[in-house]
C-alpha cells in the first residue's frame, strides 16, 4: 500500500505492508519544478539523499516508483486530500466522479486540493489499474451536529458559498482517538475524549462515542488554537479594522494571519523547541507566546468537556503534544476542576508511547499518543476498498 501526500512542490510517500501496518520505505521529494529538486528516501535502515531536478509531479511520481521497485508494485494507493467539503464523510475510491468532486471543492482549499489533485493525476496516469483512494482531512468531522458546524452568519453565505465549519486533521484525530480507546482497553463507543493535535498546525477535537462532535478549525485551518504561524481565533472585525486603519488588502491580512501570526507573531519564532528554550532563559516575548498558546488550548479542553457533558481522557499528540512536557503541564494546570491531575514525574518522562501521564487519583486520564497520519491513511484505504468490494455472500443452505 502506497500512501501519498502531495503538496504544491513536494510529494511525501510511505509504503506499508498491510494489514500489518509495517512501514517498508518512505521519503520526500521536494522543490518540484525548481531548478534543484531534493530527494530523501529511506528503506530498511538505508537513507538516500540527493539533489536532482524534478520538473513536475508526474516525474516525481515516476522517480518514487523507481525507488520502490525492489518492493514490488503497490497493490493500492491512498492519497491525502485536504478538503472534502460536506460531500465526503469517509474515504472514497477515486473514479472520474470523485476526482471531479475534489476539483469542484478546490475553492475551499485552493493550494492544498489543487496540489493533492496533481498527485492523484500523476498516480492515475502511471498506475492505471491500481485502485486509488482519497482520504480526506475533513471527513472525520462530518459527524459534528449543526450547532457545532454552523456559523451565526447570514444564511445565504452558507447556502450559496458553503461558509461553515469543516475541521481538519481528521485522519489524525480519528486515529489517535481509536489508539486511546485501545490503550485504555475501552470500547471507543463509550468514551468522551478531547484530542489536542499540537504540531505546526494545531487543533482540538471533542470525540464522543468514537465520533467527532466538535473541532477547533473551521472553514479553513486558521480558526481555533494558536499555531506556529497561524493566529487561531480572533475577532472577525480585525479584517475590516486593518483594511481601514492600515490599508491592508484582504489577501495581505489573510497571509499575515496564516504565515506571520501565532507563536511567530508573538515572539518571532514558530519552532516550539526554540520558544521553550528562549522562555527558559528569561525571554519575555517567548514566555508570553508559550502562555497564550497553552491558555488557548486549556480553554478548548474546558469548552469541549462542557460540550460533551463528560470527559474520560485528554489526549496529546503531534510534535509538540508528544514531546513537550512543559506545554502539557501548562495546559493541564487548572484542569483539576474537571478532575484531571498530572503525575509530574510521568509527564516529564513518559517513556515509550503510548503513555499515561495522569496521577493515580486523577478521575480523567491524560495520555500521550503518537500520531501516524500515513498509517491512518493506509488503514482507511484498506477499509474503503473492503467496503467497495464486499466479500462474496455465504452460500445459502
Ligand atoms: P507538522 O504540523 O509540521 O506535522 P509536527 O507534528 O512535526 O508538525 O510538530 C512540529 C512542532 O513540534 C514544532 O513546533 C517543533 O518545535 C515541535 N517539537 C518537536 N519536538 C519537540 C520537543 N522535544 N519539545 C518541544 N517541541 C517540540
Amino acid at each position: 500500500m502506497l500512501v501519498l501526500n502531495s503538496g504544491s512542490s513536494s510529494i511525501k510517500y510511505r509504503l506499508f505492508d498491510m494489514p500489518a501496518g509495517t512501514s517498508l520505505a518512505g521519503g520526500l521529494i521536494e522543490r518540484i519544478g525548481e531548478s534543484r529538486g531534493r530527494l530523501e528516501h529511506r528503506s530498511r535502515g538505508d537513507v538516500l539523499e540527493r539533489e536532482q531536478r524534478v520538473p513536475g509531479h508526474a516525474e516525481g511520481f515516476a522517480l518514487l516508483l523507481e525507488l520502490l521497485e525492489g518492493e514490488g508494485a503497490p497493490a493500492a494507493i491512498g492519497h491525502r486530500v485536504v478538503h472534502g467539503g460536506d460531500r465526503f464523510r469517509a474515504a472514497a475510491l477515486i473514479d472520474p466522479g470523485v476526482r471531479e468532486a475534489i476539483r469542484a471543492r478546490t475553492h475551499l482549499a485552493p493550494l492544498h486540493n489543487a496540489a493533492n489533485l496533481t498527485g492523484i493525476d500523476a498516480a492515475l496516469a502511471a498506475c492505471p489499474g491500481v485502485p486509488q483512494v482519497a482520504v480526506f482531512d475533513t471527513a472525520f468531522h462530518q459527524t459534528m451536529p449543526p450547532r457545532a458546524w454552523r456559523y451565526a452568519i447570514p444564511d445565504a453565505w452558507y447556502v450559496r458559498h458553503a461558509v461553515r465549519r469543516y475541521g481538519f486533521h481528521g485522519t489524525s484525530h480519528g486515529y489517535v482517538a481509536r489508539e486511546a480507546a485501545g490503550f485504555l482497553d475501552r470500547d471507543p463507543g463509550s468514551l468522551s475524549l478531547v484530542v489536542l493535535h499540537l504540531g505546526n498546525g494545531a487543533s482540538a477535537a471533542a470525540v464522543q462515542n468514537g465520533r467527532s462532535v466538535d473541532t477547533s478549525m473551521g472553514l479553513t485551518p486558521l480558526e481555533g488554537l494558536v499555531m506556529g504561524t497561524r493566529s487561531g481565533d480572533l475577532d472577525p472585525a480585525v479584517h475590516a479594522y486593518l483594511a481601514r486603519r492600515a490599508r491592508l488588502s484582504p489577501d495581505e491580512v489573510d497571509t499575515a494571519l496564516n504565515e506571520a501570526s501565532g507563536l511567530k507573531g508573538l515572539c518571532g519564532e514558530n519552532d516550539m523547541r526554540e520558544v521553550e528554550r528562549r522562555a527558559a532563559n528569561g525571554d519575555e516575548r517567548a514566555e508570553l507566546a508559550l502562555d497564550v498558546f497553552c491558555y488557548r488550548a486549556r480553554k478548548y479542553v474546558g469548552a469541549y468537556a462542557a460540550a460533551m457533558g463528560a470527559l474520560d481522557a485528554l489526549v496529546f499528540t503531534a510534535g509538540i503534544g508528544e514531546n513537550s512536557a512543559a506545554v502539557r503541564r501548562r495546559i493541564c494546570a487548572g484542569l483539576g476542576v474537571l478532575g484531571l491531575s498530572l503525575d509530574e514525574a510521568r509527564n516529564a518522562a513518559p517513556g515509550p508511547l503510548p503513555a499515561a501521564v495522569h496521577a493515580a487519583d486523577s478521575r480523567v486520564a491524560a495520555l500521550v499518543i503518537a500520531t501516524d497520519e500515513e498509517l491512518a491513511i493506509a488503514r482507511e484505504t484498506v477499509a474503503c476498498l473492503e467496503n467497495e468490494s464486499p466479500p462474496p455472500s455465504p452460500q445459502q443452505s
